[in-house]
């Protein structure tokens, strides 16, 4: 046999696949019987959970990221996008980040594309709103409430101070209370290097359609989230929803209305759309319709998982897993085993993890857990949070990294540059021709 492997996403599934089936089928990739191709348009697996504390400058952005090609030396990594996957011919459209696109055959496909931001059609929000799901979007918010400070400093219009002090996220899951908590924190922290900006100078607002906040630590600790956030100063508002934000002046269902120069949309996800290019049958939701094997429904050959995989709960009847990285992982595990088994002629076996509960990290020294029905809160929780991610950040080298930024960060106070002008790096170069013209 010579069999081909396509994972298409080199996020948490896919990453996590690709290492296991690399130790698993060591001598079939040796002896050429078996090869593994991961598409995916960034070089890195992203570790979603640190973008909070990269964003709030404790961690390096290199550091939370896993290098494909070094991490998996037995596979071939290719970069850019699979724009097609067409099942019944066993064939993948592949876009490279440059040229032409290709096809490219396979035996077996992994589909591990993930999900991207569930947006509205909310007047505004594709001119201003901002996502929080890449290093890019951590960093450039970093950069952007740290420039915002420097123009409130700097200017005499009030107006312009209030709108640039003005930051709001829609969306109270895990993405957007940790974004808002770190960067909250990390903001408060920089005004001690600003002569005219005082905390109670900048307003965060966090905009939730429902009627909690981080339903991912039950409503117990959702409340004391919310308490804590509203201690904070931050205004919470809760069966609210944003109705437009045109030009940056936002409007909310509650009658609110401000103007705002940062808008972060984190209320909710939906399947990478390569779901919908695709033969494979999918669910009510949008998501890839797999069983309890991960095997895609009555597609033999495919494979799903993650947020993308609409996987059913065989520990709950009836529900689906939810999309987290605590499922992710383990549905990496079950997936590789289970293609060897493919491979091999064995039966499958059925992914089965009861969600044992989530950790949240709430700025600096702060956060809040519920795992195993343990529920802790400020320090203890926010000690758990580290402890727990670091122990799950793929390789060593990467674990010793993020020590490292910890300990820094501990010992000497934390960055609060702006490097904003890395997003255009060829303005200098531009005014200086434009000089010479002259
Ligand atoms: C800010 C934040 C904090 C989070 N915190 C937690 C937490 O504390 N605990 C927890 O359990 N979960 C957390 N999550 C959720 C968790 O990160 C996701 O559930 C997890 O990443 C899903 O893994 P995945 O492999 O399905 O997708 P991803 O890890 O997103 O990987 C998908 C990959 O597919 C690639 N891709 C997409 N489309 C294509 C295409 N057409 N062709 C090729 N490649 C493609 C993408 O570039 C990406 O690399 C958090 C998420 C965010 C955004």
């Amino acid at each position: 046999m010579n069999k081909h492997i396509v994972i298409v996403g080199g996020g948490y599934v896919g990453l996590y696949t690709a290492l296991r089936l690399q130790r698993k089928l060591r001598s079939e990739l040796r002896g050429g019987e078996a090869r593994i191709t991961i598409i995916d348009p960034q070089s890195y697996m992203t570790y979603q959970p640190f973008l909070p504390e990269a964003a709030a400058g404790n961690l390096s952005p290199r550091h939370m990221v896993a290098p494909l090609r070094r991490v998996l030396p037995q596979a071939h990594i290719l970069n850019g996008t699979v724009t097609k996957v067409d099942h019944a011919g066993r064939v993948v459209t592949f876009q490279p980040a440059e040229g032409e696109p290709r096809e490219i055959a396979y035996d077996v496909i992994v589909m591990a594309a993930g999900s991207i931001s569930r947006t509205l059609p909310i007047p505004g929000l594709t001119d201003i709103g901002i996502g929080f799901k890449t290093v890019g979007e951590a960093i450039a918010l970093r950069n952007r409430v740290l420039h915002l400070l420097d123009v409130a400093e700097s200017t005499e219009d009030p107006e312009v101070r209030r709108r640039a002090l003005t930051f709001v996220v829609v969306g109270a899951g895990f993405a957007g209370v940790e974004a808002l908590a770190e960067l909250e924190d990390m903001a408060k922290h920089s005004t001690r290097y600003y002569r005219n900006i005082k905390p109670s100078d900048i307003r965060w607002v966090l905009v939730e359609a429902t009627n909690r906040v981080l339903p991912e630590v039950g409503p117990e600790m959702g409340r004391w989230t919310l308490e804590q956030l509203r201690e904070r100063g931050i205004e919470v508002k809760l069966d609210t929803r944003l109705e437009s934000c045109v030009g940056g002046h936002v409007v909310l269902s509650d009658g609110t209305e401000f103007d705002a120069e940062t808008l972060v949309w984190t209320a909710g996800v939906k399947p990478s759309p390569v779901v919908g290019d695709s033969d494979l049958p999918l669910d009510e939701r949008g998501r890839i319709k797999t069983t309890a094997m991960l095997t895609v429904a009555g597609s033999p050959g495919a494979f799903a998982a993650g947020d993308a995989a609409g996987v059913p709960d065989v520990t709950n009847p009836g529900q689906y897993c939810a999309p987290n990285a605590q499922h992710a992982v383990r549905q990496a595990k079950v997936l590789a085993d289970n293609i060897v088994r493919h491979l091999r002629g064995e039966e499958l076996v059925d992914y089965r993890h009861k969600y044992v509960g989530s950790v949240a990290g709430l700025g600096l020294h702060q956060g809040v857990a519920n795992v195993y029905g343990v529920k802790l809160r400020g320090f203890p929780a926010w000690f758990m949070h580290r402890t727990y991610h670091l122990s799950r950040v793929p390789t060593l080298n990467r674990k010793v990294r993020v020590v490292v930024d910890w300990t820094l960060a501990l010992f000497f106070k934390r960055e609060t540059i702006s490097l904003g002008e890395m997003e255009h790096p060829r303005d200098g170069f531009r005014a200086a021709v434009a000089t010479t013209r002259r």
